[in-house]
């Protein structure tokens, strides 16, 4: 250990006090100063989309709340800041979790060395991975490009620890300058959408928390077969909480498993655990293939004639393409910053097949709105629905929204929530109003194009369209 037993605990995606290993070590050595630092220098390719920063205002909020006061908050460049509060507060040590991001594992490498060589001792640890990228490899060394060998392997490796942090004995020292209060870091301006959102949301540690019960009393024992229905609450929605760290994935796991047992739950946990391995699998992807966030990673689609229609594009963003399950999903997204699991593939597969708009435009937009914005998990995502990832959806699964509609929507409830326009049509045209007769639409005062737009593309043509166009495709030996 360093001689001066101070210590700075630096959070970043893991804004939680219980199961949090860098701050349980933290607390081993002696007093502590926590941090956060707004890092917009080193995340210039990925700056944080609105919805990402409106939910981290409300977690530091509510992480600051658990520390007592004692968060102190940063914006700049992390290793600058790190330099004056060890020189300037004797510190001898520097704690964190460890990320895995390309842009944050080439700047943590150098914050790490450049600290080492000032004698500072530096430790990271595992806070957000049930297994880390390099625990789960082929037996070659390499990584898997393959998703069911990997989650094969992952489940035969031991599931570590919950590990908590007795908080009483946590002991905090306050720097009297340099910090830039939270509100400063100005990650929001108030407007009704902000306000909506606190209606939908309680982002921090206490929201995870509650979010996971509720998972635990409603979702799980109807997960395996109602994961694919929108409207039915089977879904856990932690996802912004696993990404900003709120709860840490042990701690998750841990407790679905434990109520699996106790209520023969297992094999709805086991499909559970399944979606917690694509996680994984997706940052194990991003490590060891840094470019699929910009580029294909099947070279194959490099040649892909995409379309540029800034009308279709906005059309889809609006939620006015005129199919209403396609509607209903991106107007979700626009509200809450959420969006059910198969509706964002559907949604997607429309824009880049139907459309033929490049995935990277969606996946932008998708970051920008979505509350859990990942970069592993949003770009691994959009890549898999457009055919040209790892381990991909071969490229003629072009979801028909219609045909998904009636089948996982069939009552309409999830349509009729979020485009409320169109709960007078029948049901045997709501999830198609364009091919209803004008008649039957006018008789419930509807409208095409007046109340709720007609379709603004033919989905058997455009799909022939899109098959086309794949097939013109050279094959690339990858
Ligand atoms: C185009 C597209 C973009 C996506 N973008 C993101 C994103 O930015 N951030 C994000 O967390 N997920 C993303 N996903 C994956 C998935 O849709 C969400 O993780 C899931 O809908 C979150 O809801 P939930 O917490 O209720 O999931 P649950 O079904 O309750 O699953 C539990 C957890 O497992 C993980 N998980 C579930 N499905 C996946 C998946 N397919 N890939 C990776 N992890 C998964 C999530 O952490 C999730 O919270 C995307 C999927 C698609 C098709």
């Amino acid at each position: 250990m360093a001689s001066n037993p101070k210590a700075i605990i630096w959070f970043r995606q893991d804004l939680r006090l219980r199961d949090n290993p860098a701050l349980t070590y933290a607390a081993s050595v002696g007093e502590i100063l926590p941090i956060y630092i707004l890092d917009e220098k080193n995340n210039a390719n990925f700056p944080l989309g609105r919805a990402s920063r409106w939910w981290l205002n409300h977690s530091l909020w509510s992480l600051n709340k658990s520390l007592n006061g004692s968060l102190c908050t940063f914006r700049g460049d992390p290793i600058k800041i790190m330099e004056e509060l060890v020189s300037t507060y004797q510190i001898g040590n520097v704690f964190w979790n460890r990320s895995y991001e390309p842009w944050q594992v080439e700047r943590d490498t150098a914050i790490k060395s450049k600290l080492q060589i000032m004698g500072i001792k530096v430790e990271s640890f595992n806070g957000s991975m049930l297994h880390e990228p390099w625990e789960v490899l082929k037996s070659d060394g390499h990584p898997y490009r393959v998703f069911t060998p990997f989650y094969k392997q992952h489940r035969i490796k031991a599931i570590p620890r919950t590990d908590t942090v007795d908080l009483d004995n946590l002991r905090f020292f306050k720097p009297n300058q340099h910090v830039t209060d939270l509100k400063s870091l100005n990650l929001i301006s108030q407007n009704d959408w902000s306000t909506n959102m606190l209606s939908e949301w309680i982002p921090g540690e206490r929201g995870g928390e509650k979010a996971l019960k509720l998972f635990l009393d409603q979702g799980l024992f109807q997960y395996k077969l109602g994961r694919d229905f929108p409207e039915r609450n089977a879904v856990s929605q932690l996802s912004p909480y696993l990404h900003f760290g709120e709860l840490s994935p042990f701690r998750v796991w841990n407790e679905v498993n434990n109520y699996a047992i106790s209520e023969n739950l297992e094999s709805q946990a086991e499909h559970f655990y399944r979606e917690l391995v694509w996680r994984e699998f997706s940052c194990s992807l991003l490590y060891y293939f840094p470019e699929l966030t910009v580029k294909n990673i099947n070279k194959r689609f490099d040649a892909f004639p995409w379309r540029e229609s800034s009308e279709f594009l906005c059309k889809w963003q609006d939620g006015e393409t005129g199919y209403p399950l396609i509607d209903a999903g991106m107007r979700q997204l626009s509200r809450t910053g959420y969006m059910h699991n198969r509706v964002r593939m559907i949604t997607a597969s429309f824009l880049v097949k139907n459309l033929l708009i490049d995935w990277r435009v969606g996946a932008e937009w998708f970051w920008d709105s979505l509350v859990d914005a990942d970069l592993a998990n949003n770009y691994c995502s959009w890549q898999w629905v457009a055919g040209s990832g790892v381990d991909a959806a071969p490229y003629f699964r072009i979801f028909n929204p219609v045909t998904q509609s009636k089948k996982f929507d069939s009552e309409a409830k999830y349509i009729k929530k979020w485009v409320p326009e169109l709960v007078p049509c029948p049901n045997k045209y709501i999830h198609d109003p364009s091919s209803a007769p004008s008649k039957e639409l006018q008789q419930r005062g509807i409208e095409l194009d007046k109340d709720y737009p007609s379709a603004i593309v033919d989905l058997k043509t455009t799909r022939e369209a899109a098959l086309a166009a794949y097939k013109s495709l050279k094959v690339v030996s990858q």
